[in-house]
């Protein structure tokens, strides 16, 4: 089976304030929900990750921002929800920023065991706007690069590749990336959405507003295996944000949920016929039913690539896989 990492933490709830942000704080509970629904897991399937450690944090976020945390102000401004300003940090910290500490924890997680299953999904993370000195757009912690640093100071991984295809231009993870010559970032997003400056990426892929499904999935075909077979990484993060779809407030694609789906399940089979490991994260999603479009596209993921574990019979060990 594909681990699936999830944590009842995940999910944000601050007494009705989130209600001014698009974002559905239950999202991940959703998700987790519906691949029960659907057949697809029992509850005791899925993998608790523990919330990041500091030291992990500290790979990447400079002691100054970390510092700042502490101030309402800059995580009203990071959030994008100025009444957080009038909220004690510590509540803020409490009800919004312990989930996404639970949620890196999880991306790490899921990057490790992508390493020993091939893939491996987390139901939660993705911050891609958050840089290792600033956050914005909703992104307090670079998950994705915390996790390649983790994975690449202990010697697990040479280099990595992120596969960002939230619709916005994944900026904090490309800063934060920048610097290291192991690490790289291919990125389709829509050209005329936040973040209003872009930030240099190893390759980028501006696309224009309105693409409809077909002309969307024909650039994602050409564009991932290019640079999986370029740089060859030992392991992909993928950042799976669902924003390309039509109902999504905050973007002007115009994918269908299947569309979504046949995303999700091309990225995973690319990777996967490369034998190169794959990690995913969710990222954005603003839409009502964002959560039914990522649950869509994981199960397309499970579908091709959920295999019965290998059990040992009366007869001796299964063979090896
Ligand atoms: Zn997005």
């Amino acid at each position: 089976m594909i681990p699936i990492i999830y944590h009842p933490g995940y999910n944000i709830t601050v007494f009705g304030l989130e209600r001014l942000h698009p974002f559905d704080g239950l999202k991940y509970r959703r998700i987790h929900d519906a691949l029960i629904g659907d057949g697809l897991r029992r509850p005791g399937d899925f993998i608790r990750p523990e919330t990041v450690r500091a030291d992990d944090l500290a790979r990447v976020h400079t002691p100054e921002y970390l510092q700042s945390l502490k101030s309402s102000k800059v995580l009203a401004d990071i959030l994008n929800v100025s009444l957080l300003a009038r909220l004690p940090a510590a509540f803020i910290d409490w009800r919004v920023l312990r989930p996404m500490r639970l949620a890196t924890g999880g991306t790490i997680l899921a990057c490790r065991l992508a390493l020993e299953h091939g893939l491996a999904i987390n139901l939660a993370g993705g911050y891609h706007h958050a840089a290792d000195a600033w956050g914005d757009g909703f992104c307090v912690y670079a998950d994705t690069p915390i996790a390649a640093a983790s994975l690449h100071a202990e010697g697990r991984v040479e280099r990595v590749l992120v596969v960002d295809l939230d619709a916005h231009q994944g900026n904090g993870t490309a800063a934060a990336i920048r610097p290291w010559p192991w690490a790289s970032i291919v990125d389709v997003y829509e050209d005329d959405l936040f973040p209003a400056f872009k930030q240099p990426e190893d390759f980028p892929v501006p696309i224009p507003a309105g693409l409809e499904g077909p002309e969307y999935l024909r650039i994602v075909e050409e564009a991932v295996p290019r640079v999986l077979d370029q740089v060859d990484p030992d392991l992909v993060i993928y950042n799976a944000g669902s924003d390309p779809y039509f109902a999504d407030p905050l973007t002007r694609l115009r994918l269908k949920r299947e569309d979504l789906a046949r995303r999700d399940l091309l990225v995973a089979t690319m990777a996967r016929e490369r034998s190169i490991p794959l990690a995913m994260v969710l990222s954005g999603g603003y839409a009502r039913d964002s959560w039914r479009v990522h649950a869509d596209g994981i199960e397309a993921i499970l579908g091709r690539f959920d295999q019965i574990e290998p059990t040992r019979s009366a007869e001796g060990p299964a063979p090896a896989r």
